[in-house]
C-alpha cells in the first residue's frame, strides 16, 4: 500500500517502523497532594535536565530550539494550572496532560501554520515531562526506523540516533516546522501530510522522501524499484559533492551563479564561503520571533553574515511578516493572511518598527556588500516609499556622524501584479523572483495547503511564461534578476529555470551540490 504526501526533507530510507503515539509507560499516583506536587516538580526538573544536557551537543538551531523547551518548561504560567489541579485532587500526570492538552488545543485551532507547527513543540514539553513521571520502560527504538505518526516532537528528532539511517513519515506535519528544519539540516528523509495515515503498521516499510511517499509490506517489485531509485538518489548526492567547490557552469560553458538562502545567523556557521556566491536572501523575520528584535540586536546579527561573506554580496530582505509568519506585537489577526497585511504593506503601516530594521541596516553596510529587498511589493508606489525611508534614516545617521552607507535597494518579484507589470520598476536596482509566493498567487494554491499541493507547480506555463518575462525584461533594462524561492534548489525545475533565462539562482544550503550539479547537465 502506497500513500502519498509531501517531502519535507529529500532522501530514501527502509526500515522496520516505529509508532510514535505509542502510549508512554504508566505513572504510579501518590499518597497525597503534596506528595504528587512534588513528583511533578520532579518530573520538570528531571525534563530540564536532559534538555540542558541536549543542548551542550546540539548546534545553533538545535540549541535554539532546545533552550525555548526549556524557557518553556520554566514559565510558571505553564506549569500553574496542573499544580492547581493537583491541589484539587488530581494526580501529577493527569493534572500536567490536562492542562497542557488545553494550551496545545489553542495552538492547533489556529489557521496560521507557524502556530500549528508550535503545537508540536508543546506535546514535546509535554511528553517530556509525563516520561520523567513515569518508569523508564519505554520500547526501544529500532536502529534505522522509520517513525511514523501524527506529528514529532523535535526533542525525539534530536534524541534518536539517525547514523544508520531511518526517516519520518508524518499524517499531518508541515514543511515550515522546526523538526522539518532541522531533519533538511541532518539530511534525514522526512515526509508530511500523509493524509491517509490511519491505524497501526508493523514490519518493513518504505520511505521516499524525493516524490513524497510510503509503501507499507512492500512487495518484491517495489523494494527493487525502490532500491534502485535510493542508489540513484545516492549516486547523484554523491556525484552533487564533487561539485561543491566548483563554479556552477551549464554544459555549454555558461556561468551562472548559486547563492545560499539564510534564516537565522547562525546558518552560515556551516557553509564555507567558498563554495556559494553570497547570499541570495536571508530572511529576517525569523530575527522577530517571540519579540521585536532592538536596532543593535539586528545590527549585530546582519554584520555578522556581511563579515562572513567578505566581498560576496549579501541580499538582506526586509522583514516579510504577516501570511504564515505571524509576529507577535507585530502582524494582525487576518481573515486571509496571504493577500492581507504581509510584507512590506505591514512595515509601510508600522514604520517605527520598519525604521529601527533601516538603521541597522544602514549601519551594517560599511562592513561588506550589502544589498537590501522588499518583500511582497505589488506597486511602484511601495517601493518609492520604502526607498524614501532608507534616504530620511541615512540623512538623520549622517547628520549624527554615525558610521553608513546606502546599500542598493531591490524588490522581490513575488506578486503577480509586479512580474505582469515591471516597466513601473525600472529604477530598482534588482530583482530577486520569489517562486514560492508568485506560483501561489498564480495558481490560486495556498503554499502551506497539502489539498492543493499538485496545483502549486513552478512548471505550470502561467508561472514560467512570467519568471521568463520577467528575465527578458532585466536582460533589457540591465536591471540584474535572480530567483530565490525553492524551485531554485529543486534538480528537476534547474533546467526549465536556466531555459527561461535566469543565470542566478539561491538556494537552500543543503541543496547547494546538487543545484550545481543540476546545473552542469543542462545544455544551454
Ligand atoms: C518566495 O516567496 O519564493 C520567497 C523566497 O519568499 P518566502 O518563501 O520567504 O515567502
Ligand atoms: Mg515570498
Amino acid at each position: 500500500m502506497r500513500i502519498e504526501g509531501i517531502p519535507a526533507s529529500p532522501g530514501y530510507a527502509e526500515g522496520p517502523l516505529f509508532d510514535l503515539n505509542q502510549p508512554p509507560a504508566s505513572y504510579k499516583a501518590k499518597a497525597s497532594a503534596a506528595e504528587e506536587k512534588a513528583a511533578l516538580e520532579a518530573a520538570i526538573g528531571k525534563a530540564v535536565a536532559r534538555l540542558a544536557a541536549l543542548v551542550e551537543t546540539a548546534d545553533g538551531d538545535a540549541a535554539g530550539i532546545l533552550e525555548f523547551h526549556i524557557a518553556m518548561l520554566e514559565d510558571d504560567a505553564l506549569s500553574g494550572p496542573a499544580f492547581a489541579s493537583i491541589g484539587s485532587g488530581q494526580p501529577a500526570d493527569v493534572a500536567w496532560r490536562a492542562a497542557l492538552d488545553s494550551e496545545i488545543a489553542g495552538y492547533e485551532a489556529s489557521d496560521q501554520d507557524y502556530f500549528r507547527a508550535r503545537a508540536a513543540d508543546l506535546r514535546d514539553i509535554r511528553d517530556q515531562v509525563v516520561r520523567a513521571l513515569s518508569e523508564d520502560s519505554e520500547v526501544a527504538l529500532p536502529q534505522g526506523a522509520i517513525l511514523y505518526g501524527e506529528d514529532i516532537a523535535p526533542t525525539r528528532f534530536l534524541e534518536t540516533d539517525w547514523s544508520k539511517g531511518g526517516g519520518i513519515a508524518l499524517k499531518r506535519g508541515s514543511t515550515a516546522s522546526h523538526v522539518a528544519m532541522l531533519a533538511r539540516s541532518r539530511g534525514v528523509p522526512m515526509v508530511v501530510g500523509l493524509s491517509a495515515l490511519a491505524g497501526t503498521f508493523t514490519g518493513l516499510a518504505l520511505l521516499d522522501a524525493e516524490r513524497g511517499g510510503i509503501i507499507f509490506s512492500p512487495s518484491p517489485a517495489e523494494v527493487e524499484a525502490f532500491r534502485q531509485s535510493a542508489s540513484s538518489f545516492a549516486d547523484r548526492q554523491g556525484a552533487a559533492r564533487t561539485f561543491l567547490t566548483e563554479p556552477a557552469v551549464t554544459k555549454a560553458g555558461t556561468a551562472v551563479r548559486v547563492q545560499v538562502n539564510i534564516a537565522y545567523p547562525s546558518d552560515v556557521d556551516g557553509i564555507d564561503i567558498a563554495t556559494c556566491d553570497g547570499v541570495g536572501l536571508m530572511r529576517t523575520e525569523f530575527l522577530f520571533g517571540k519579540a521585536l528584535p532592538d536596532e543593535e540586536t539586528q545590527y549585530q546579527a546582519y554584520r555578522k553574515v556581511l563579515e562572513w561573506a567578505g566581498d560576496k554580496p549579501v541580499t538582506i530582505r526586509t522583514v516579510d511578516a504577516g501570511g504564515d509568519k505571524p509576529v507577535p506585537g507585530f502582524t494582525v489577526e487576518e481573515t486571509n493572511p496571504f493577500l492581507g497585511l504581509r510584507g512590506i504593506r505591514l512595515s509601510l503601516a508600522r514604520r517605527e518598527i520598519f525604521r529601527v530594521q533601516i538603521r541597522a541596516l544602514l549601519r551594517a553596510a560599511v562592513h561588506g556588500n550589502l544589498k537590501v529587498m522588499f518583500p511582497m511589493i505589488a506597486t511602484p508606489d511601495e517601493y518609492s516609499q520604502a526607498a524614501a525611508l532608507f534616504a530620511q534614516e541615512q540623512a538623520i545617521l549622517a547628520a549624527q556622524g554615525v558610521a553608513h552607507k546606502l546599500p542598493p535597494l531591490g524588490i522581490m518579484v513575488e506578486v503577480p501584479s509586479v512580474a505582469l507589470a515591471p516597466e513601473g520598476f525600472s529604477d530598482v536596482a534588482f530583482f530577486s523572483i520569489g517562486s514560492n509566493d508568485l506560483t501561489q498567487y498564480v495558481m490560486a494554491a495556498a503554499r502551506d495547503n497539502a489539498a492543493v499541493a499538485h496545483l502549486n507547480s513552478v512548471h505550470h506555463p502561467a508561472v514560467l511564461r512570467l519568471i521568463t518575462a520577467v528575465a527578458a525584461f532585466g536582460r533589457d533594462k540591465r536591471i540584474p534578476v535572480s530567483l530565490c524561492g525553492d524551485a531554485g534548489g529543486d534538480p528537476a525545475a534547474i533546467p526549465t529555470l536556466l531555459e527561461a533565462g535566469l543565470r542566478d539562482l539561491s538556494v537552500a544550503p543543503a541543496q547547494l551540490a546538487m543545484a550545481k550539479a543540476a546545473i552542469a547537465g543542462v545544455p544551454v
